[in-house]
Parts: C-alpha cells; sequence; structure tokens
C-alpha cells in the first residue's frame, strides 16, 4: 500500500509518500521564509498555493510513482492555522475525488510522534515536542496521546526566533543562537519558569530585552545562557513525565530539535535515569509530509477510514482529543 501525505499546517507545504514497510519513497517540501521571522497566515497560504502543484509533482517524481500507484491520500487536519490547513485539505480532497482514492485527516503532534517511532524503531516513548509553534511533553497513556506539560504562552522556536530578532540575528534564529552560543561559556542568570508541569518563555523574552537594551551584557553569553536555561526547563518536565508515566525512552520532535545542545541534554538526562534517547533526521524532526503519510497509513490500515465529508480542517483539535485506536 501506497500513502500519500500533504503537510500544511503553518509554514511548510509539504509532501511524503511512504510504503507500508514504513520505507519512505519522497519527502519533498517548500517553506514560506520572511526576513523578520513570523508567519502572516493568509501570506502563508498563498504561498502554499503557489507551490502545492510543484510540491505533489516533485514527491511522485522522486517516487517513481504516478498519481495512480498511490492507494491513500492523508492530510493534517489538526492542529494549525486555518488558512494554511485549508489548502492541504483542499488539495487532499481534490486528489481523492480526481483520482478516486480514499482519504484521510490526521493530527499533526501525532504524526510526528509515530513518524520518531518509525524510524527510531521506539516502542512507547515519552515524546518532546519542541517546534516554532508547539511545546509539549507527550505520552501514550489509556487510549490517547495525553499531554504531560506544555508551554502557558510561547512556543520554544517562536521564542528562540524573537529573541534572535532583538539580537539582530535574523530568522530563523534557533540555528544562528545555537552557533553563537559556541562562543561562550559563561552562564548569566535569567528566570528559569517552571510550573508544575508546565514551561513559560514570556517572561524571560522580557527580562533579555532589558538585559539587550542595557548594553551590559555579550550575545553569545546571552545566547549561550538562554539555550542553557530553556532547555534545562524542558528536560525537567520530560524528566518528570518518564518517571510519572514509568517509560524508559525519550523521543525528540521539532524543529528546536535540530539543536545539538538540547540532544546533549536529553542525552545525558536519560543516561543519568537509566532511560534511552532517540532523535531522528532532521528531515524528519521539522514539518513533513512523510510523517503525515505513514500516520494516515496506520490508521487506515486499522479501519480508520474517513467519509469526505469528515476530510475537514480542526484547527483546534488537541492531541488528547484524539482517540488511539490504533495501537
Ligand atoms: P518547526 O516549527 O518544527 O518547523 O520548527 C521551526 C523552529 O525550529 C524555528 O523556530 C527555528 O528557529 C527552530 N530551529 C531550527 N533549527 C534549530 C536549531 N538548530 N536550534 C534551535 N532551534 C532551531
Ligand atoms: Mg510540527
Amino acid at each position: 500500500m501506497i500513502s500519500l501525505g500533504i503537510e500544511s499546517t503553518a509554514h511548510t507545504f509539504g509532501v511524503g509518500i511512504i510504503d507500508s514497510k514504513g520505507k519512505v519513497l519522497a519527502n519533498v517540501k517548500d517553506s514560506v521564509t520572511t526576513k523578520s521571522g513570523g508567519i502572516i497566515p493568509l501570506k502563508a497560504a498563498e504561498h502554499h498555493i503557489a507551490c502545492c502543484d510543484t510540491v505533489v509533482k516533485e514527491a511522485l517524481k522522486k517516487s517513481g510513482l504516478s498519481i495512480k500507484d498511490v492507494d491513500l491520500i492523508s492530510f493534517s487536519q489538526s492542529p494549525g492555522i486555518g488558512n494554511c490547513l485549508r489548502i492541504g485539505a483542499i488539495v487532499a480532497r481534490s486528489l481523492s475525488v480526481i483520482h478516486n482514492i480514499p482519504i484521510i485527516g490526521v493530527n499533526h503532534a501525532i504524526a510526528h510522534l509515530e513518524i520518531g517511532k518509525l524510524i527510531c524503531k521506539t516502542k512507547d516513548p515519552v515524546m518532546l515536542y519542541a517546534s516554532g509553534a508547539n511545546t509539549q511533553i507527550i505520552a501514550y497513556e489509556n487510549g490517547k496521546y495525553r499531554i504531560f506539560g506544555e508551554t502557558l504562552d510561547n512556543g520554544i522556536g517562536n521564542f528562540l526566533d524573537g529573541f534572535a530578532r532583538e539580537l539582530g540575528l535574523g530568522f530563523p534564529g534557533g540555528p544562528k543562537i545555537y552557533d553563537l552560543s559556541l562562543k561562550s561559556k559563561k552562564y548569566i542568570e535569567l528566570p528559569y519558569t517552571v510550573k508544575g508541569m508546565d514551561v513559560s518563555f514570556g517572561g524571560l523574552l522580557t527580562n533579555l530585552k532589558q538585559k539587550i537594551a542595557s548594553k551590559k551584557f555579550k550575545k553569545e553569553d546571552l545566547a549561550y545562557s538562554v539555550q542553557e536555561t530553556v532547555f534545562a526547563m524542558l528536560i525537567e518536565v520530560s524528566e518528570r513525565a518518564l518517571a510519572h508515566a514509568g517509560k524508559k525512552e525519550l523521543l525528540l520532535a521539532g524543529g528546536v530539535g535540530c539543536n545539538i545542545r538540547l540532544q546533549e541534554m536529553c542525552d545525558k538526562m536519560c543516561v543519568d535515569r537509566g532511560a534511552k534517547f532517540f532523535v531522528p533526521q532532521n528531515e524528519f524532526l521539522v514539518d513533513n509530509g512523510a510523517m503525515i503519510a505513514w500516520l494516515g497509513l496506520v490508521q487506515f490500515q486499522n479501519n480508520g477510514r474517513m467519509k469526505l465529508k469528515d476530510a475537514i480542517i480542526k484547527p483546534y483539535l488537541r492531541t488528547d482529543d484524539v482517540e488511539v485506536y490504533w495501537k
């Protein structure tokens, strides 16, 4: 069975093609980039409209298949920016109707988790999902992927991009902060905000703006200290989720997961508590079509068929609203 998946929750329009053995045959994407960072929903939707045709064709070409070989069209149905989700859903419904292929809509965060499980061969991980807009600690318990902790305000990636903008580093900020952090080992005390199992970055960003304006601190010391602080917050909550849920595997997902320092800290925490740490290649950490194709295939093969009238977007549907019937 061949599944074609369409990702369009935010800045990325991605198309992935995967077979039932989990072999990724293509994973093509085109992402909106802006000088200042951030996403203007209408502009992102226009971007997706402009590139959808090319990305679908490119993915089919890479896989060596034609649309006639595709047995399932999967698309990201939730959660995400309405304007962006809608374009992916329209492309998916059009392909489904024109070529008479079954369709299925899937949850984006769960797709990150299931592709991570496939690529890294993990069984029952706690996932630290650290992306631009999302920061959640997710694990399976009692029929659902539960959110054990999450950000109370910004996603960590958006926070890092905001901090980088204040430093004049450009967008995307995460990698630039990482490069700068390598030039320092001087830790500056910063607000550390963990509330129960949740984290928050808003107050820290305000504090950093004040520090930058005071001109008393070196950029590289701030970059180093920011990483050490916010990643430690994520590690603390992830470790507690591992302990609480009694799990032994930590899986990283999301664009911020590409950060080598975050990966080192995850690994160290796991070694210390006798757990295993897993991180897929960057192409599967960031938003991508292959993860949507894979989750669609898994759900479809477990009686998750969807009527065309149900193949609509659900921008606000959370991970723990989804009944996990395929486990
Ligand atoms: P996503 O929303 O999952 O596509 O991730 C996008 C976010 O990942 C942006 O906020 C980037 O700044 C961030 N990002 C990408 N690479 C890195 C990196 N090496 N370190 C930290 N953040 C990163
Ligand atoms: Mg994502």
